[in-house]
């Protein structure tokens, strides 16, 4: 179903009324996770500032470690429509467990499947069922094909509207956090008709890397990035070091901007 094989033509899919896909540059920003009402407001306008039309934002986090901070569950999913209301900004949020995908997609406008959750068969056909389109990440230890067979999964259950996200792969490599797999862009649109993204924050884990990634996104054809900023990255609860701040944004706009302009 999500092979370019019997669909030559590559995918749009809008995201109530935003469209990600061939001939657009589509800029998801926000925080990585939603902490306070005032944070994701004031997370929301940087994105606005940054050129996204969608907002992304964790309410439920799937982190490594138990002791750390898991997100605010339906009180952040709540915040997120709040934000919604004031910025005009769809939201695109994760969903981590099948029994939640329900109330998450009463309020997402766009379903996140996490990198640890993209070989998790009953919460992808949970996701599949639920009438919102979903933004799919590679497992960080995923190849491009079982990517697209997560994808497959989604699409078996009725639902074509899946983007995908490469948002970097384990290596051998300790400089970033995960390797982001360039090629994979270009891989994943020449294999599958859906539109393909980027995560250049997770995959870099590093401020001083998202811009340099997010061009070098851009420039192999990604259909968009997807990139977390904060208005206060020392005080996060989560990935500040990677959080984008006021003064990164025009950069990321102006790179956008530029892109979309040449397609
Ligand atoms: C995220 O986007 O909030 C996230 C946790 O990303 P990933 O699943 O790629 O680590």
């Amino acid at each position: 179903l999500v092979s370019r094989e019997n669909n030559a033509e590559r995918s749009l899919v809008t995201v109530r009324g935003v469209p990600i896909g061939p001939g657009y540059t589509t800029v998801i920003a926000g925080p990585c996770a939603v902490e306070t009402p005032e944070q994701t407001l004031q997370a929301a306008h940087m994105a606005a500032d940054a050129g996204a039309s969608l907002l992304r934002g964790g309410a439920y986090k799937p982190r490594t470690s138990p002791y750390a901070f898991q997100g605010l569950g339906e009180a952040g999913l709540k915040i997120l429509s709040d934000v919604r209301d004031e910025t005009g900004l769809p939201v695109v949020t994760e969903v981590v467990d099948a029994s939640d995908v329900e109330l998450v997609a009463s309020y997402a406008d766009m379903l996140q499947i996490g990198t640890r959750n993209m070989q998790n068969f009953a919460l992808l056909q949970a996701a599949g069922e639920a009438g919102k389109p979903v933004l799919l990440k590679r497992g960080m230890n995923a190849t491009i094909e079982e990517w697209l067979m997560a994808a497959e999964y989604i699409a078996q259950r009725g639902n074509l509207d899946i983007v995908l996200c490469e948002r970097g792969i384990r290596t051998f490599e300790k400089a970033t956090r995960n390797t982001l797999d360039i090629s994979a862009v270009p891989v994943a649109q020449d294999l599958s008709h859906l539109p393909v993204i980027v995560d250049p924050s997770h995959s870099g884990g590093k401020r001083s890397l998202v811009l340099p990634l997010s061009r070098a996104a851009l420039a192999v054809g990604a259909d968009g990035v997807i990139v977390d900023v904060h208005p206060k990255p020392e005080t996060a609860l989560c990935d500040g070091p990677q959080a984008l701040v006021e003064s990164d944004l025009p950069e990321l706009r102006d790179a956008a901007q530029t892109h979309a302009a040449l397609l």
